[in-house]
């Protein structure tokens, strides 16, 4: 591994100033994150440009000064005329450390990528080398940080006295903080209740995210679900949820696969619930991942009428529907003006004759049905629909393993699919029906996932 040739560290400006020199873009860009600061920032330029109003700073409109440096915490020299040069020696001379805008040569220190959630500060360097690289980094761990963590911090730093006095063992302090910083949009109270729950003889809170995996392509995942995934104890998810998105847990968090699948159940959801129960009293923080979005056909209701009753926090993260994603992976606008006003999520497992009747209704008015857990009796609903007076020509279109890389697609007519004529590849599937369907594009739309090679 090479050396570091730059040292990361924290410098205090608070009670000091920040030196930017020059009165243009650049000059303003350093001022935005001097800024951010609690130090006065102070710009000196014999003739301002840019507009420096708004930021708080102290601008002075004249040459630069030996006294300029008598308090500066570091300058930022952004004039490469006379008075830049000016300013660089003035500061060697003070012995105030220089960045003279993009001209790392001449730099005594440079400024990273930072992710602030103050007091929280996260800095990512590239020693100047790869400024590009640096930034996709910080995108990455923007994305990871939830934005109130800032609050937290400070809500850490000021409850530490209680929790030394309340909280005698280490490992036990250390819980304590893991849980309130990673309990999304905590307050005050919140924090002061995790305590108590959390005092020797308590035993910390336990919580269920019911969270949405989405159908399958691991970046459809929301940032919350990503972050919660992380910050769980264990991860109990269902069968239809792809491993990849299983695996962006925590490497030791515990992991329990419910494996519903069609046909084969291996918990019954009375075991499924009385499990979420016992894990959020045991104080353990659960991720429910679900595939598609949890309230969507995923017995989220009862999972959740259990948590109630036991008195178990918990909270829901939408994920993308199967229904939504087969929309997106076929472009297929699921409401079009004039056409489509409306969409209607059904499950065709189960479903009554007059259930029927009353979808070809809503069909023949233009509204577009997404079928799910329909595929195995696509057939038989297809003419139960024309039998209660959908228009055998009525487009349909049939999207199996939406979101996925091995996705399949069928376009055709309900008289088709009433006929068998369609032969399925294996998976999951959603069915859309109604006019808007043939406002897709079913030949070349791209797809959601990026497609498996295809091997001639
Ligand atoms: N909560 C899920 C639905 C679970 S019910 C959601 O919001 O998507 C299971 C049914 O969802 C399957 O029978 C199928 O109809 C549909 N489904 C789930 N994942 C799918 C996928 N990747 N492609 C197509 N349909 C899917």
């Amino acid at each position: 591994m090479g050396a570091l040739n730059t040292f990361p560290l924290s410098l205090k400006v608070r009670g000091r100033s920040i030196l930017i020199i020059g009165g243009g873009d650049e000059a303003l860009n350093k001022a935005r994150l001097a800024a951010k600061t609690s130090a006065e920032v102070v710009v000196v330029s014999p003739e301002p440009e840019a507009d420096f109003s708004g930021l708080g700073v102290h601008v002075a409109a004249r040459m630069v000064g030996a006294c300029d440096f008598f308090n500066a915490a570091m300058v930022f020299v952004a004039d490469h005329g006379v008075e830049g040069e000016r300013a660089k020696k003035l500061a060697r001379r003070a012995g105030v450390p220089l960045n003279v805008v993009d001209v790392p040569d001449q730099c005594d220190f440079y400024t990273p990528s930072i992710v602030e959630r103050a007091p929280l500060t996260i800095a990512i360097s590239s020693e100047g080398e790869a400024p590009v690289l640096a930034r996709l980094v910080r995108a990455r761990i923007e994305a990871m940080l939830s934005p109130g963590l800032g609050k937290i911090a400070s809500l850490a730093g000021s409850l530490r006295k209680s929790v030394e006095s309340l909280i005698q063992d280490g490992a036990s302090r250390r819980r304590f903080y893991e849980a309130l910083v990673t309990t999304p949009e905590i307050d005050r109270t919140g924090a002061e209740a995790l305590l108590a729950a959390h005092a020797d003889g308590g035993k910390g809170a336990g919580i269920v995210w019911l969270i949405g995996a989405g159908p399958g392509a691991e970046d459809l995942l929301t940032l919350r679900a990503q972050r919660l995934l992380q910050e769980a104890d264990v991860i109990v998810h269902d069968q239809l949820v792809p491993t990849a998105v299983v695996e962006m847990g925590r490497r030791d968090a515990e992991r329990i696969s419910v494996g519903k699948a069609k046909g084969h159940h291996s918990f019954s959801q009375a075991q499924i619930n009385t499990l979420l129960v016992r894990l959020g009293a045991e104080g353990k923080r659960v991720a429910r991942l679900k595939s598609g979005d949890p309230m969507v056909f995923g017995r989220a209701g009862e999972e959740i009428a259990a948590l109630r009753k036991a008195g178990i926090g918990y909270a829901i993260v939408p994920g993308v529907s199967a229904a939504l994603a087969a929309a997106a992976d076929t472009a297929t606008p699921v409401t079009l003006r004039k056409v489509s006003s409306g969409v209607v999520f059904a499950t065709a497992h189960g479903a009554e004759d007059g259930d029927l009747a009353h979808w070809a209704a809503l069909a023949g008015a233009g509204i577009t049905l997404a079928l799910y857990m329909g595929k195995s009796i696509a057939g038989d609903v297809a003419s139960r629909l024309v039998a209660h007076g959908i228009a055998g020509t009525m487009p349909v279109g049939i999207v199996v393993n939406a979101g996925r890389a091995d996705r399949s697609l069928y376009a055709g007519t309900l008289d088709a699919l009433a006929r068998d004529a369609i032969a399925f590849s294996d998976g999951p599937a959603v069915i859309l029906i109604g006019p808007a369907v043939a406002a897709g594009d079913w030949e070349q739309a791209v797809a959601l996932a990026p497609q498996n090679m295809q091997v001639a």
